[in-house]
């Protein structure tokens, strides 16, 4: 077995102990004082474990964003000229306050349940004892930076130019959030994502006396609702996703003002460019009626060629760890979209394997915590080897 594997093996009853602890407090992206609560126990156990440096950064509305370093200095080596390696984690849940009193964490046989466990908790110590690992056995070469974000939930709005700054100067980001499927595939390439409002104005009358003065805004709409949705092109991983549509004021009324919000989902930077031109360049269909479209993409897309060559080196780890280990695409975006994005190697889904993000049946598979924590700790030893 592993000497890694071995060490975390050791540990399983102490991160179980801080796994119950953390998913046991409530941390809703909303409530700052519980997210720092929440952190707080992390600080706390990283300093008794590892006793790095703790880097904090003040924010107002959100959960302070926190970074641990394995060493003393913070950022890449200057020296050696050697860059760092992030672990890419965030603490906060879709779950609001009181939620753990109704489901605290429990266990059922392999299963381990409660609010936020698998998005992305148990990830988040893994990581912590992953990093743990690698500071007692091993003689790391490169420091090691553990982000802990406090608003991946809702887009990560205060913390985004903390993980790019961060990413900027890291060889690879490893990104704890959950596997997928049974069999905990990592996750290779996330779409990007795109979000827009598109209002209409046209031209009011009376319905029944000067019909034929007005000019409808909701008939405009729903011809640009119909090339919206063409956008979409399933073969090439496009979606386009008119979610939202309101409009007029009575039945009796030509209305004069309607407005959509729509989404769109893509694969590759490419793609990103080629459906935002066309949609910026909407014309009307119907004489006298203004469009108006905002937005713009809010993730770009975390393509696969960020992470084959730290895939290759997962899979062969596993191999020697003595499991298979698959990759798959998702749709749905995390913070690894912003760190590919920079052209930083990013392998994505090094959390826990279990099932139910954001869903009440949300658990982690027990047999499989330790495992994963030692795959990430020889992951981060591989990129150490040049
Ligand atoms: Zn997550």
């Amino acid at each position: 077995m592993s000497k890694l594997l071995e060490f975390i093996n050791g540990q399983r009853a102490a991160l179980l102990k801080d796994l119950e602890q953390l998913v046991n407090m409530d941390s809703p992206t909303g409530s700052k004082v519980l997210v720092d609560q929440a952190m707080e126990v992390v600080i706390q156990r990283f300093q008794e474990l590892i006793g790095g440096t703790v880097e904090r950064i003040p924010q107002e509305q959100f959960g302070d964003q926190v970074k641990l370093y394995l060493r003393k200095e913070a950022g890449a080596a200057a020296e050696t000229g050697a860059g760092q390696i992030m672990l890419l984690t965030h603490i906060d849940t879709v779950w609001p306050e009181g939620e753990v009193a109704c489901r605290p964490f429990r266990q059922e046989g392999n299963r381990l349940y409660g609010p936020g466990i698998f998005d992305m908790k148990c990830g988040l110590l893994q990581g912590l004892y992953a990093m743990y690992a690698v500071a007692s056995q091993c003689n790391p070469t490169k420091n090691i930076v553990l982000f802990i974000n406090t608003d991946e939930e809702v887009g990560s709005p205060s913390s985004r130019r903390w993980i790019e700054e961060e990413a900027a100067k890291s060889d690879a980001v490893f990104v704890l959030e959950p596997a997928l499927g049974p069999d905990g595939k990592l996750k290779t390439a996330r779409k990007g994502v795109g979000r827009f409002t598109l209002e209409i104005e046209g031209v009011s009358a009376h319905s029944g006396i000067n019909h034929s003065e007005g000019v409808s805004a909701l008939e405009e709409l729903a011809h640009q609702i119909l090339f919206l949705q063409g956008l979409t092109n399933y073969e090439k991983g496009s979606t386009v996703n008119v979610g939202l549509a309101s409009g007029g004021t009575a039945v009796n009324v030509v209305s004069d003002y309607a407005r959509a919000q729509f989404e769109l989902r893509i694969e590759s930077k490419d793609e990103a460019d080629r459906l935002s031109q066309l949609i910026s360049n909407m014309s009307p269909v119907l004489n006298n009626v203004k469009l108006r479209v905002q937005g713009g993409m809010v993730r770009p897309p975390m393509e696969r060629a960020m992470s084959r060559d730290l895939f290759a080196s997962a899979q062969s780890v596993a191999r020697e760890l003595g499991f298979p280990l698959q990759e798959a695409a998702t749709g749905g975006a995390s913070d690894g979209n912003f760190t590919a994005a920079l052209n930083v190697p990013t392998l994505d889904g090094l959390g826990a394997v279990g099932h139910g993000a954001h869903a009440l049946d949300e658990y982690v598979e027990l047999d499989h915590i330790a495992l994963r924590s030692a795959l990430l700790a020889h992951l981060m030893m591989e990129q150490m080897k040049d």
